[in-house]
């Protein structure tokens, strides 16, 4: 017998409730206790009850690179207060997929490689009945100090999964696209998901909407890496099928909720916006942002990271948003892997221009993220001249986000080959 443990951190419950979705709907595991544990002594009080009841205890850590110091230091505290070798710890998401040696030296007992949907569930049923946890497809585990690994398992049918919890009521983004078919070089996304698009149909979409219905939930948010890529296989925008999607969600919600596309946790490629693109959301849609993936103001860098757009590009979409009556929030990286003065003051310009237009700036430093291009690349810093430019735009309302505190973690990473 097995209980499972979900270490539910702020920034980890949409991937574990998309987990608990996929362990609700299997037949082997959909009576498995579930405890949500929000910190480590919650975790650690969890197994303890779970080992006292005769139940393996499983715990689920799911975790972006930013976080990983802070979650393995959470670990260790677990297993200093709770040190029972049958308290398994399983770790998941981008990070520990792309670097399960590193996650693993951490102390993890399991990584599960790429998808997790089938992967948790499947290792769930073999504790359950005492089998070798390991005996499954996508897990990686120390022996002997080497790793060994039981290979990448499958993609996973979007269609024949949840997209959250609803059972348990632990509702999150509606997922309609995973993967992506760009290829830009600091970004997990295609590394982690293969480069190509997957997007749940229609039909399965409509059916989540209306499941809604069930919990407590007034709003809908997408999950896609590009809004305005549903239904295309590559990298163009089939507006037929944004306009079916979006009346498809409209209708399925019903009166009193809100549907909202196109703003975090989902993005607009700069190309794909244009007036009609915009009309449609400001029919359908409830959100008054759009979130536009620009990057850089300097198209050499543009080039250098594969973003398949060009600057302009950037500046056109927001203007073509504010047009519209939107107000776009346009992302930018800075400290780049070969960023120089010229291009700095390119992206400068391009901040300066875009917040005096009533554009926002979401402002990011460079992470180097294990298993992209540029994982061996130094962590991004910020010039002077850019900080002090952020810093006016932030006063004013013009910037936001977490470039400090992303620039402070990067350089607490450890250098690459360490
Ligand atoms: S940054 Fe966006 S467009 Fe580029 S690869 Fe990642 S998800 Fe795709």
């Amino acid at each position: 017998m097995t209980t499972l443990v979900l270490h539910y951190r702020r920034t980890a419950r949409h991937a574990l409730n998309v987990l608990l979705g996929a362990v609700e709907a299997h037949p082997a595991t959909a009576e498995v206790p579930v405890v949500f544990a929000p910190s480590p002594e919650a975790v650690a009080d969890a197994a303890r009850a779970a080992l006292a009841a005769g139940r393996r205890p499983v715990v689920a850590w799911s975790f972006y690179t930013a976080s990983f110091d802070e979650v393995a230091a959470e670990l260790a505290r677990v297993r200093d207060t709770v040190p029972d070798a049958r308290v398994l710890h399983v770790a998941g998401g981008p990070h520990a997929s792309a670097d399960p040696a590193g996650t693993l030296a951490a102390g993890f007992d399991l990584v599960a490689i790429g998808e997790g949907e089938e992967t948790l569930p499947a290792l769930l049923a073999r504790v359950a009945v005492g089998d070798d946890p390991r005996a499954g497809p996508g897990l990686a585990w120390l022996d002997g100090g080497g790793m060994r690994t039981s290979g990448r398992g499958p993609p996973v049918d979007l269609d024949a999964l949840p997209p959250f919890a609803v059972r348990a009521g632990r509702i999150g983004p509606l997922e309609i696209t995973r993967g992506c078919v760009w290829a830009c070089r600091f970004c997990h996304t295609p590394f982690l998901f293969r480069a190509r698009f997957r997007h749940r149909s229609l039909d399965t979409l409509a059916r989540w909407a209306r499941a809604l219905a069930k919990v407590d939930t007034r709003d809908l948010r997408v999950l896609t890496p590009s809004a305005l890529s549903w239904g295309s296989p590559d990298g163009g925008c089939d507006l037929a099928a944004i306009e079916a999607l979006l009346a498809t969600l409209r209708e399925a919600l019903g009166p009193g909720r809100r549907l909202f596309v196109g703003s975090f946790p989902s993005e607009l490629r700069p190309e794909h916006v244009s007036p009609e693109a915009l009309a449609l959301l400001r029919r359908y849609c409830d959100n008054r942002t759009v979130v536009i993936g620009g990057q850089s103001g300097s198209d050499r860098l543009l080039a250098s990271m594969q973003r398949g757009h060009d600057a302009e590009s950037v500046t056109r979409a927001a203007r073509f948003a504010l047009e519209a009556g939107l107000t776009p929030s346009v992302d930018f990286i800075f400290g780049l892997p070969g960023e120089m003065e010229d291009d700095r003051r390119a992206t400068r310009a391009a901040m300066g221009r875009l917040a005096a237009a009533g554009a926002r700036v979401h402002a990011h430093a460079f992470m180097p993220l294990p298993g992209t291009p540029w994982a061996r690349e130094p962590p991004g810093r910020l010039d002077a001249a850019t900080q002090a430019l952020l810093g006016r735009l932030a006063a004013s309302g013009a910037a936001h986000g977490q470039w400090r505190r992303q620039e402070e973690r990067a350089l607490r990473m450890p250098p690459k080959g360490a």
